[in-house]
């Protein structure tokens, strides 16, 4: 830690004549900025998280805004016969985030609605703080109904969507201006949930260009279905004199009002979150300049124990500056896998304690957390039980480590894990299989350190990033995955990881029957190999995803890119 401070971290805003007030706010209907705040259930809120991280450490004077969401996502528990149990999550808001004096009120559906807000602080590398400030409406006075729309995250229906959405966009700036932020003049929708934000800087300046210089959104979802919309018919009572009739036309689709449609309509920049996501969201939305920046992962939160101290070691300064974690080259092998070792043994007996699986810390160990959802193909690598076997027999053993939840009205991403749960009795320990409960962010991070090989199937193009292995890159741990989302940047074939399939997508059936084969294939002829009989090779593999992967795709880099092509311009 001495060499840390030899190398002084970096201590100017990179946007020029910052007089220390914020400028951006950050609209997300969640955030995971911390493993004890639950208001996050996936891939979009950590990367608000570790987004929120780097721009602290960066000093980028930047605001985050979000939702309470009081009962989180839910807390997952399967029965024996694989049944996903969803439990309420209890969480003391008031023992880690401070309720402000300020509120302010919107009308929902035409009633008027209270809220209050509660207030984080992130503390960046050199001290500068970023605020994050979650929103409320559980206040004596509001109606029944309307006290419980910031309670739970992507719960109840439509309705209940469209009241958060309008919490979310308009009461986020209402609160802004409360508080007396008079600054900021560029925000940020992370996803179209906050879109209605344009609606409300609409009202306040009168002007769609001026509401337009101030608006900068990234858009996550590769399928036109899976962007938020609503029927006008129910939208202009529930949003009423906000949604005016002049521009009606070029934020609905088929008489629907479209988030999508509205943020785009809005924003002088917009982005997918991969290059590949971004060319995908351009034929979605011809006529609109869209642009790209790949998502990344905050480093130091990523990185486990033993390899922050191997870093702190031989690459001084990495915590402020990722981009020198290139110099993992320089570390001797041994090293290397002396801090898997330890990361993987964490893994390993937290998977025997909880589950009583017998598992080995020399055995090869695969991991595969995410979502359960059809897309993801969470089953995918447990397909052919019988050919999982007979690789294990003819190589040598294997381990795989599952978790994920699947959203409660997801039937198919339920019965993955059933399936999963089905074939973990009938292999009977000839190959292992745990499924640990509950995937979040403590658990996402002993995994990615802790498996042999990060491994993701989903169906091509539906990821738009991805960002789990990245974090699994940080800790040298290679990935295997379908060449979709960020995959298609990071993956140099047996350097960084492996490919799964081609960069086609078929998609249909077929597709599956490739992708499993290949999967199979080179399991057993190139990876599974190269683990049990060549380790100083496998090392080397190790190293490559730290210095050449870790050292791009992580939220400095992108951080800077949205500072100078986003905020910036
Ligand atoms: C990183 C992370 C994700 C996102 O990972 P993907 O690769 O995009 O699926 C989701 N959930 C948790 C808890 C995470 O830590």
């Amino acid at each position: 830690m001495e060499r840390e401070l030899i190398n002084q971290p970096f201590k100017k805003s990179p946007i020029a004549n910052l007089d220390g007030k914020p400028k951006i706010a950050y609209f997300s209907m969640e955030i995971g900025i911390n493993e004890q705040i639950p208001t996050y259930s996936g891939g979009l809120g950590v990367l608000a998280g570790d987004t929120i991280k780097s721009c602290a450490d960066l000093n980028v004077p930047l605001v985050g805004v979000t939702l309470l969401s009081e009962k989180g996502y839910f807390y997952q528990k399967i029965d024996e016969n694989g049944n996903q149990l969803e439990m309420p999550i209890r969480f003391d808001v008031a023992n880690f985030l401070k309720l402000l004096p300020s509120t302010t009120k919107i009308k929902i559906d035409g009633r008027n609605v209270k809220l209050r807000v509660w207030h984080y602080q992130y503390k960046g590398i050199n001290d500068y703080m970023v605020p994050v400030f979650f929103l409320d409406s559980n206040i004596k006075g509001n109606d029944n109904w309307d006290r419980k729309i910031t309670k739970h995250l992507y719960g109840g229906d439509e309705k209940y969507r469209l009241a958060q959405e309008i919490i979310l966009g308009v009461g986020g700036v209402r609160i802004l201006k409360a508080l007396g932020y008079k600054t900021i003049d560029k925000y940020h929708m992370n996803e179209g949930h906050a879109a209605l934000l344009t609606l409300e800087l609409y009202n306040q300046f009168k002007d769609i260009e001026k509401v337009r210089e101030q608006c900068v959104f990234t858009t996550h979802t590769p399928v036109a279905a899976g962007h938020d919309h609503f029927d006008l018919s129910f939208a202009k009572p529930m949003v009423g004199d906000l949604l005016p009739d002049s521009f009606i036309n070029e934020i609905t689709f088929e008489n629907k009002l479209n988030m999508t449609k509205l943020a785009l309509f809005f924003s002088h920049y917009v982005n997918g979150v991969a290059k590949k996501h971004g060319e995908i969201s351009r034929n979605l939305f011809p006529g609109h300049s869209i642009d790209s920046i790949t998502n990344g992962v905050h480093s130091s939160t990523w990185v486990s124990k033993p390899f922050q101290r191997l870093f702190d070691k031989h690459i001084p300064g990495w915590r402020s500056d990722p981009f020198i974690l290139r110099s993992a080259f320089n570390i001797n092998k041994q090293e290397i896998w002396e801090s898997h070792s330890e990361a993987k043994r964490e893994l390993i007996d937290f998977v025997n304690g909880r589950y009583n699986k017998g598992m080995n810390y020399n055995d090869f160990t695969i991991g595969f957390a995410r979502r359960q959802t059809e897309y993801k193909r969470p089953d995918l690598l447990i397909s052919d039980p019988e050919r999982l076997i007979n690789i294990a027999e003819k190589v040598g053993p294997i381990q795989i480590i599952y978790a994920g939840k699947a959203h409660p009205k997801d039937n198919s991403g339920k019965n993955s894990i059933k399936h999963i749960y089905d074939v973990m009795k009938s292999t009977n320990g000839k190959v292992k299989i745990a499924f640990i409960h509950n995937y979040n962010m403590r658990i996402g991070k002993i995994m990615t350190a802790g498996s042999d090989i990060w491994l993701n199937t989903p169906r091509r193009p539906f990821e738009a990033s991805g960002t789990s292995g990245m974090k699994a890159a940080h800790n040298g741990v290679p990935q295997f995955s379908t060449l979709d989302g960020w995959w298609l940047e990071g993956c140099i074939e047996n350097i960084t990881g492996w490919s799964i399939g081609t960069e086609k997508t078929v998609n249909d059936s077929s597709d599956d029957n490739k992708d499993r084969n290949d999967l199979y294939h080179k399991l057993e002829t190139w990876i599974m190999p190269k683990f049990y009989k060549d380790r100083e090779n496998w090392i080397r593999t190790m190293r490559s995803c730290i210095a050449i992967n870790a050292s791009f795709f992580n939220t400095n880099r992108m951080v800077l890119q949205y500072v100078l092509n986003a905020y910036f311009m």
